[in-house]
């Protein structure tokens, strides 16, 4: 029988990941505030998995396949069927509390519940769950279709078999699972999302341009990307809920956001998926904002 995964929110991360899993062969259920937002992130897929199309690194009917493969819904009763529940919504702990909380009353006796959370503390999100000994950290990057890591990460209750079975879960998409210990930021963001920080302090103190931060590090530190750049992939918004994390959890000064993060994430500047970040995207190319 094939295996169906739900997951909640299909913003960039939930889109990606809804691909990698339909492409993996198993079925999705795809939700967010409302169906037509899910039938959005599907609109999302579709465009990537054309562009790969377009690009022969896909065949034309494994695309139309995997696009098959995913339904969006309106609410989380379907998900009663789902082996996986993922959550992949907005980085704000009060939402993630509701949908815990909503997912918990559908979720099926043998089923996990997952968190793509970036920050906030796994074994904190499992009380918001029915089951906290079939809760887990399952942390993709992104573009999750093209990133080859998964985070996993168990909280204090987290089951061997609930560990065991997530683990399995990643491989079978072809990703490599690394397992992290429930820390603030767990690994990659505790090293990354300070970098991205303190990149902005730099640009807030006039050191130099974003083109040349961002010059700066990709030939100085041989990085595919600047950190303001990357920033504005991440989304502004996201990066900020990371930092505070960070900050509010280890309560280590050094973690502080920097002013300018928080006004351009005031601003509504929110990086690629507003089109403006510390680049504007309206153009051709990027245009630096400042
Ligand atoms: P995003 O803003 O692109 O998408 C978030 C989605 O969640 C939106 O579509 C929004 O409508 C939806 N949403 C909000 N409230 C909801 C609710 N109550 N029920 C259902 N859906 C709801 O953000 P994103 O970049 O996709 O991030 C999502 C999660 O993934 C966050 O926890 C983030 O920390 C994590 N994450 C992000 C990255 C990254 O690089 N952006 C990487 C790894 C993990």
């Amino acid at each position: 029988m094939t295996t169906t995964i739900g997951i909640i929110g299909a913003g960039q991360m939930g889109a990606g990941i809804a691909q990698t899993v339909a492409q993996n062969g198993m079925k999705v259920l795809l939700s967010d505030i409302d169906l037509a937002a899910a039938e959005k992130g599907k609109g999302r897929i579709e465009k990537a998995l054309a562009r790969l199309v377009g690009r022969e690194k896909i065949a034309a009917a494994d695309a139309e396949a995997a696009l098959a493969r995913i339904e969006p819904v309106a609410d989380l009763s379907p998900m009663a069927a789902a082996a996986f529940i993922i959550e992949a919504a907005t980085e704000r702990a009060e939402i993630k509390q509701g949908i815990f909380e909503a997912a918990g009353k559908v979720l099926n006796a043998d089923a996990i519940m997952a968190s793509n959370t970036s920050s906030i503390p796994i074994t904190r999100m499992a009380n918001w769950s029915p089951d906290p000994t079939r809760f887990i950290g399952l942390h993709f990057f992104n573009p999750v279709p093209v990133m080859g890591l998964i985070e996993v990460i168990p909280g204090l209750a987290t089951s061997a078999d609930t560990l065991a079975r997530t683990r399995a879960f990643g491989t079978s998409l072809g990703k490599e699972v690394v397992e992290v210990q429930d820390a603030p930021g767990f690994v990659v963001n505790r090293i990354l999302v300070p970098m991205l920080n303190e990149a902005v302090f730099v640009l807030g103190e006039g050191t130099a341009s974003i083109e040349d931060i961002d010059k700066g590090c990709r030939l100085g530190l041989n990085h595919p990307m600047g950190p303001l750049e990357l920033a504005d992939f991440v989304g502004l918004d996201t990066c900020l809920e990371i930092v505070k994390v960070l900050h509010e959890t280890t309560g280590d000064s050094k973690y502080r956001p920097a002013p300018l993060l928080v006004k351009y994430v005031e601003a509504g500047w929110l990086g690629r998926k507003t089109g403006k970040g510390f680049y504007d995207y309206s153009g051709e190319t990027p245009v630096p904002t400042r």
